[in-house]
């Protein structure tokens, strides 16, 4: 079994003995913890952390990530939580830990090229701290340098799952040198013969090469020394993954990708790069149109290097990679190599702090942010993509939502039709509210159901462009309808008042008044009557010409009936907030359709100065729904007291939306309570139970 003492030798070259020390009890408490656990290869399980950390440290990780690797499957695999480690180990590590817990239990699906980039992001963007992500790609290069144990089908996975992931963040992080073992190591996975063949082949070509190659190493060393500059030359091979999918890709025969020579040129500093690049073009003829400037215009994953194209001895093309040696680090380990900086001596860690922060922001595309991610050293923890989230559908579909995204932005992105009928949530199998801001990596469930429709209040929440629109439109539809259907009702409340309906009147006098109006259809008119534009008695003075009588306003007029379904056009006054049972009036108020008052509402005598606003109303049978309405309740000082309320009111079967209270004197509170009945009978009967509470003082309902 691997034991300790090599990590910790080669720890000690760049850590301090105490941070030594350190990764020493991380590995003791991890070997405890997974004691009895072996892996599949019947090792004891506590070599597989050991290799984590071995690999982070061949990419000289600092102390914490080192601490992680070693407990990254702790809190997975064993008992123990995180708050135990975070008493042992501290915060950092312990959400190290727990931040390779979570990706783990992220399970990638589908296959699509799309699905694959958003969670690759996800994976970034859930990690915050990069560490995680850098823990994380060890442990799966670890898992699939010893992926031979597992059974086929599951090995596949990992390594399908490797080469649509890892391999890419690998990549999209700048480290080369994972990111082609990656591929190698799922490639010879998934298709054992032909990785076979083509190693095959390259050891072949390599023995047959072998001689050309160091002729011409050689000739370029001897041609750069003649020029005063020290270079090392390296000679490059391809790895076998990108060989297959060259030869797949552009349909070439493996002599022809093979028949490229490739060399590395690394020098010490920039100037030196291009001073190199014409050398190596004195002593062959440049390919014409192969130059590449990488030094002066990085790739997207900061990737610097000079390339050319040369012609050698007999033709033979050679390609040439000229680089200073920190750009050569960086293209091998990408951002690891930031701690690679830090603990170097030759630059001031302010400029190695700049430099990272700088090239963190760049390979990801980020826009210019804050000073905040100047803090990038201090915490290492960045949001790497501020302004979006991923979540999953519940069949594992990955959705990109604009940061705050709720759950009704998720429905509406899903389709329009799930948006405008969804009616609750669930987020991570658990109820959750529509308007609780969504967090990358949960499962959001949209609930929906047939004839629901958008509620107004979600506009006071929704982030995405798509949600506001769609629901803004269905409102206004909605609306539209409803608007209809209540104008068209007062109209016919009046027609009917003067003995009269629209049947019986002469289409002309209707296209008479539409014209006046310069409305184009007839539902224009119903609906500024429903919104309350238009008084449904002027409307009706203008069909009947001078017909309409008088006689009405002696009788009672027919009131019109309230049930509940009328939607936006119809609402009720917040002043004296009136249930089924109360005797009310309506006043038709411009834009906003009726507002049903209490017969009693004081506001109401001011109404009546406008008595063509004013409509009769009553409540139909069957009226729906639950109305709000607001109780003030005396009650003796007591602890619980309001939880006690509350409960009262529940086991009434009503609904609590508000409460609200103020401490009276010494021994009496007064609480405001606003609460959903069906009706007065119900409301009654809540009163009655809140009676027989010793405390309550005195229940008033609320007037104005
Ligand atoms: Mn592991």
């Amino acid at each position: 079994m691997m034991g300790l003492e090599p990590l910790e030798k080669q720890l000690s070259t760049y850590l301090t003995a105490d941070q030594v020390n350190w990764v020493r009890r991380a590995f003791f408490y991890a070997e405890q913890a997974h004691d009895g656990q072996k892996r599949r290869s019947g090792e004891a399980y506590v070599t597989h952390p050991l290799a984590v950390a071995h690999i982070l440290a061949d990419m000289r990780m600092d102390h914490q990530s080192l601490m992680a690797a070693l407990l990254h499957d702790v809190i997975e695999d064993t008992l123990i939580a995180k708050e135990a480690l975070a008493n042992q180990f501290g915060a950092t590590v312990a959400e190290l830990v727990d931040g390779v817990s979570k990706l783990n239990q992220m399970r990638f699906e589908s296959k699509a090229q799309a699905q694959a980039e958003n969670f690759q992001k996800m994976a970034i963007a859930m990690a915050r701290d990069i560490r995680v992500i850098l823990v994380k790609l060890g442990d799966r290069l670890h898992n699939m340098r010893t992926l031979d144990v597992l059974p086929g089908e599951k090995r596949h996975r990992i390594a399908q799952e490797t080469l649509e992931i890892y391999a890419p963040i690998a990549n999209r992080l700048g480290m080369h040198s994972m990111f082609m073992e990656f591929e190698d190591l799922a490639f010879k996975a998934m298709y054992p013969m032909r990785s076979e063949r083509i190693q095959a082949a390259v050891r072949k070509a390599r023995g047959n090469r072998k001689e050309l190659i160091g002729t011409i190493q050689t000739a370029l060393l001897q041609r750069l020394a003649r020029e005063g500059i020290e270079a090392q030359v390296l000679g490059r091979e391809k790895h076998l993954f990108s060989i297959y999918k060259k030869m797949r890709a552009k349909r070439r025969s493996f002599s022809e990708i093979m028949d490229v020579f490739g060399f590395r040129v690394v020098v010490d500093k920039v100037d030196t790069c291009y001073r190199a690049l014409g050398a190596v073009h004195g002593l062959y003829k440049p390919v014409p149109g192969r130059f590449k400037d990488y030094i002066a215009i990085p790739k997207a994953n900061n990737y610097q290097s000079l390339h050319t194209t040369l012609f050698g001895a007999h033709g033979v093309p050679i390609e040439i990679q000229i680089r200073t040696q920190v750009m050569d680090e960086l293209a091998c380990f990408g951002i690891a190599a930031h701690w690679l900086y830090k603990s170097s001596e030759e630059e001031p860690r302010h400029a190695s702090q700049e430099r990272a922060s700088r090239w963190v922001k760049s390979i990801l595309e980020l826009q210019q942010r804050a000073a905040s991610s100047l803090e990038f050293i201090e915490n290492v923890k960045i949001d790497l993509f501020p302004d979006e989230v991923y979540v999953f559908t519940p069949k594992g579909r990955i959705m990109e939502l604009p940061r705050g995204s709720t759950a009704v932005d998720f429905a509406y992105a899903v389709h329009t039709d799930v948006g405008n009928r969804c009616i609750a949530c669930r987020i991570n199998r658990r109820m959750a509210p529509l308007s609780e801001p969504l967090q990358s990596g949960c499962t959001v469930e949209i609930i929906t159901a047939s004839g629901a429709r958008p509620n107004p209040a979600w506009l006071g929440f929704v982030v995405s462009g798509k949600a506001r629109t769609h629901i803004r439109h269905s409102l206004k539809q909605q609306q539209r309808s409803e608007s209809v259907a209540l104008g068209q009702r007062l109209l016919d409340k009046i027609l009917t008042e003067q003995n009269t309906s629209l049947e019986s009147l002469p289409t002309t006098a209707m296209t008479t008044v539409l014209k006046e109006y310069k409305l184009s259809e007839w539902d224009d008119l119903l609906e500024e009557i429903g919104l309350g534009n238009r008084m449904s008695y002027v409307v009706a003075q203008a069909l009947l010409g001078n017909m309409l009588s008088n006689q009405s306003s002696s009788s009672t007029p027919e009131s019109l009936a309230i049930r509940g379904t009328e939607g936006l056009v119809l609402s009720y006054a917040k002043c004296c907030m009136p249930i089924p049972g109360d005797s009310i009036v309506g006043y038709v108020s411009a834009g906003q359709g009726v507002v049903v008052h209490r017969d009693s509402c004081p506001n109401v005598l001011t109404l009546r100065n406008q008595p063509e606003k004013c409509i009769a109303l009553s409540w139909a049978k069957d009226v729906v729904g639950d109305f709000s309405v607001a109780l003030r309740i005396a009650l003796n000082q007591q602890r619980g007291q309001v939880a006690l309320l509350c409960a009262s009111v529940h086991t009434s079967g009503g609904n609590i939306e508000q409460v609200a209270m103020e401490v009276l004197d010494g021994q009496t509170s007064m609480v405001q309570l606003t609460i959903r009945v069906e009706d007065r009978a119900h409301l009654a009967r809540v009163i009655k139970r809140l009676r027989a509470l010793k405390e309550v003082l005195r229940i008033s309902r609320v007037r104005l």
